[in-house]
């Protein structure tokens, strides 16, 4: 039995009511979670505050920074126990959920070397005045967090709201705590002070709600679904508290005739098939310039065929969806489109280990998606890569900008003047020229424009959002 993370102590829900945890592999429950509500938020919010009106303000930056390097190296001393919660949990293949618990080790380095390196500026003000400012944390900051990467998002989330100095409490997906539960325990083994980070576990409607209503929080950091995202900010506009958004995307990979295909290749599939497709940033849209359509289309399909789905333990290409309902929305995109005549070119092969109670789908690729096609414009959120093809730059950069997405942007070109023009042109948070992601290094500041949120979280950049600016001017002479 899970139990929620309030003040360094594991504690059940007010109410007493818990929901169960699916193995997305087999379909089957191992375990119990907290289902949590209004009571359970208002406890964690209130041992957030005792910490940051108490021990938490008490500390130095650069103590902030000793406890989140503490709290690096214990994650990774943890790094196998935690990929295999979340393994589990999420049904990530072995080498996806390693590789996201290096990343939340790698964000509270990052971070605890920031901590004390935030600083304010001195103003050039009229003759009798000195003017400087500050950046103050908010206090206690509300994470509202997904299912796909919790560890990752939590890292870089929580990571800079506490080297910004907030005390936080986070709500994990009711589909992924386990991971993340196990986190705030080591943190407190740490020594972080009770209070300093809070779970609590629960549904979104219920208990994710109470938090972005909670008169103590101070700002929110909310990743989810473009749909959340704009319940979070019309109940956070009652009270007019601050809101980071990092919502979905339909990113477009875009490859012109003079790229260096083999390198292309493999990452314009791992872009679309990675975590199966469930990342925020999925190269979702291959737009290939029309010379080199067929024969890349062609090099795709066959990359597809040899792609395996299977349990995650098995550590394949894919695991499977998180869950039934995710499941079926693929379903129904792939289902929509076949309906309306565009064709299937390629799909990998579900491997017969896979049991067929767990959440399995067959990569897929659809040629010649027209761009107004509700699978070139909507997230599906599963690996199904929507092949289009362009004549000219002018038709690449309408048809890339052509969704209500802007979140990343893939270029593939040899051609230096035509990299920048598109990296300008593209309507995105990020542009990656010949390469997607760059590594996911957790320095580079990451958020989207349009209906992919606003603000930044990752980098330093996001320490700006987690603080707010206070201006001083002192009358001297
Ligand atoms: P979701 O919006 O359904 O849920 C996200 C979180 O919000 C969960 O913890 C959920 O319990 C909570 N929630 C749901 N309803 C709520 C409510 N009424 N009030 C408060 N909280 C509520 O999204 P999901 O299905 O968990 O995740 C997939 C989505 O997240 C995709 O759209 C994906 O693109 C997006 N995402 C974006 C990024 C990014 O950085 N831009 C990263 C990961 C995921």
């Amino acid at each position: 039995m899970q139990l929620n993370f309030i003040a360094n102590q594991a504690v059940a829900s007010a109410s007493g009511r818990t929901l169960p945890v699916l193995d997305p592999s087999d379909g089957q429950a191992f375990d119990h979670l907290q289902r949590s509500d209004a009571q359970d938020i208002d406890a964690a919010v209130q041992a957030a505050r005792a910490c940051f009106n108490g021990p938490w303000q008490r500390l130095s930056a650069a103590d902030r920074g000793r406890l989140l390097m503490a709290l690096s190296r214990k994650v990774t001393e943890h790094a196998h126990e935690l990929a295999a919660l979340e393994q589990r949990d999420c049904g990530k293949p072995t080498r996806q959920a390693r590789a996201d618990a290096a990343a939340l080790a790698r964000y509270f380095e990052f971070y605890a070397g920031a901590c004390d390196k935030l600083h304010g500026e001195t103003i050039p003000y009229q003759e009798g005045y000195s003017v400087f400012t500050w950046r103050e944390p908010h206090g206690v900051t509300g994470h509202i967090v997904p299912w796909n990467y919790p560890m990752q998002i939590f890292g870089r989330s929580v990571g800079g709201a506490l080297a910004a100095g907030n005390c936080c409490v986070v709500k994990p997906s009711e589909d992924a705590c386990l991971s993340l539960l196990r986190v705030a325990e080591l943190a407190a083994e740490c020594g972080f002070p009770p209070g300093a980070i809070n779970i609590v576990t629960g549904y979104g409607h219920e208990v994710g709600d109470a938090l972005a209503r909670h008169p103590g929080i101070d700002h929110i950091s909310f990743t989810g679904s473009p749909s959340v995202g704009t319940i979070i900010q019309q109940v956070a506009a009652e009270r007019h508290c601050p809101v980071t958004l990092e919502l979905g995307g339909k990113s477009p990979q875009i490859v012109f005739a003079d790229a260096d295909l083999d390198a292309a290749l493999p990452v314009l599939v791992n872009a679309i098939v990675q975590n199966a497709g469930q990342t925020c940033s999925a190269g979702s849209r291959v737009l290939i310039e029309e010379a080199i359509y067929e024969p890349l289309l062609g090099r795709l399909a066959q990359a597809f065929e040899q792609l395996r789905v299977g349990p995650a333990a098995m550590d394949l290409d894919l695991g499977p969806l998180i869950r039934q309902s995710q499941q079926q929305r693929v379903w129904d995109f792939l289902s929509d489109a076949q309906a309306d005549g565009i064709a299937v070119v390629a799909q990998g092969t579900i491997v017969d280990e896979a049991p067929e109670t767990g959440f399995y789908q067959a990569p897929t690729l659809l040629a010649d998606v027209p761009v107004d096609h509700r699978v070139a414009q909507q997230e599906v959120f599963g690996p199904v890569l929507a092949a289009m093809r362009f004549a000219d730059e002018d038709h690449v950069v309408q048809l890339a900008n052509a969704t209500r997405f802007g979140l990343v942007a893939g270029v593939w070109t040899r051609d230096g003047a035509r990299q920048l023009r598109m990296a300008r042109r593209l309507h995105s948070g990020q542009v990656f020229i010949n390469n997607y992601g760059a590594g996911g290094g957790v320095e580079l500041p990451f958020g989207g424009v349009k209906s992919s949120g606003y603000g930044r979280e990752k980098g330093f950049e996001a320490l700006y959002g987690f603080t707010t600016l206070k201006t001083v001017a002192v009358r001297h002479g």
